[in-house]
């Protein structure tokens, strides 16, 4: 197979993960006889840097004629301080996932054998296991609505928006998932309160009436959602939710497996393109020291794998080899314990491309 994908580094610790997980793809095309054709271009501070602009018309024209887009993460304090619509995450991030069309945001969460001890939550609520996965509609909502500041600076609205069509396409993407996964589906809501929520519901419950009553269904509050994470983790499979509560309760999961370094993410358009990132930031208190955890960023590199290419096969080698380095007894700094020697970006890359080439 012959695929294009754009590569966007971006900022602080992006270039560190993304180089290895560039890495873990060659070693896959190596492997199983695929060319990826992977070409570099800026984003975020990286770009305002070298061209002014957060998402210079370059960079997303190669993102639209790629057949994937993998991106590291953009941001850091040397551009806090411009305008917000100018900020690498807002003029790049929120523009890329809205013309690119990226309505769904994949968002797995799970506890890795080896890596059982590091969930800070006690050891008889994650002893089931712990397996879930977050789809949050990326394209809609309060993130997309106008944000103003009144006239005499004190006061302020941001609007939220939804309209059945795009709760329901977010809604058969997560029935779908949980077709292929334990078939239930937790819808997060605020019905109790906001108008889009209620509309969210009522979709949602149609929705499945209609078409996927054989996946079990049932709505859920986000503040309870937010309290059932951390109390039964293991009640959740597939949690379908709007896209600032999908924001919010996906840190939240990923706080309850370990480490924001071993999360990776998809945002999909409808016909299987999509963009693959890990779901932390940039990370500048640890840029350039080689102390990074590359991991989510190699798993969303399986995720692309997987969901734009179609590649079961070679996405499963790659957690395999993931599996296979953390059974080894190799830590990033962020997942060892406490006082443990740790390995380094370059040293985790490493093992699970030698895993990898087995
Ligand atoms: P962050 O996710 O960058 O970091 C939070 C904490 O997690 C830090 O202590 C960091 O060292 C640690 N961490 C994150 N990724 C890690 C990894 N791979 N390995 C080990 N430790 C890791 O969040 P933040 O500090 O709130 O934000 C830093 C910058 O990133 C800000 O400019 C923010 O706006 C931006 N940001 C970008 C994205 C994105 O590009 N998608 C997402 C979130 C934040």
């Amino acid at each position: 197979m012959k695929r294009k994908i754009a590569i966007l580094p971006g900022d602080g610790i992006g270039p560190e993960i993304v180089g290895e997980a560039v890495k873990a793809i060659e070693a896959v095309a190596a492997r199983f006889g695929h060319e990826f054709e992977m070409t570099a271009y800026p984003v975020g501070g990286a770009a305002i840097d070298a061209t002014g602009t957060a998402l210079p018309p370059e960079t997303l024209s190669a993102c639209v004629a790629a057949d994937a887009v993998l991106l590291g993460a953009v941001g850091g304090p040397k551009w806090d301080a411009l305008p917000s619509d100018r900020r690498p995450e807002r003029a790049a991030l929120l523009p890329l996932r809205a013309k690119l069309g990226l309505f769904c945001n994949l968002r797995p969460a799970k506890v890795w054998d080896a890596l059982a001890d590091a969930s800070p939550l006690r050891s008889d609520i994650v002893a089931g296991g712990l397996d879930l996965l977050v789809v949050r509609e990326l394209t809609g909502g309060i993130y997309f609505g106008a944000h103003v500041r009144g006239k005499d600076g004190l006061s302020a609205r941001d609007d939220m928006a939804y309209s059945a069509s795009e709760i329901e396409r977010i809604a058969r993407s997560a029935f779908a998932a949980a077709r292929k996964r334990r078939g239930k589906v937790t819808s997060v809501d605020k019905a109790n309160v906001l108008e889009t929520s209620k509309l969210w519901r009522e979709t949602v419950a149609r929705l499945h009436a209609a078409e996927y009553a054989d996946v079990a269904l049932e709505h859920m509050y986000v503040d309870n959602a937010a309290m059932q994470l951390v109390r039964a983790p293991g009640r959740f499979d597939v949690i379908l939710t709007e896209n600032m509560f999908g924001d919010i309760l996906s840190d939240e999961a990923s706080q309850i497996v370990g480490s924001i370094g071993m999360l990776p993410s998809a945002s999909l358009r409808a016909d299987g393109f999509g963009l693959y990132e890990p779901i932390h930031g940039s990370a500048p208190d640890i840029a350039g020291r080689d102390v990074a955890n590359p991991l989510a960023t190699i798993l969303s590199a399986a995720m692309m794998l997987r969901h734009s290419f179609g590649l079961d096969a070679e996405a499963e080698a790659v957690e395999n080899a993931v599996r296979t380095a953390l059974a080894r007894g190799l830590r990033t700094a962020d997942i060892a314990r406490d006082g443990a020697p740790s390995a380094g970006t370059r040293a985790m890359g490493a093992a699970v491309c030698a895993a990898l080439r087995k």
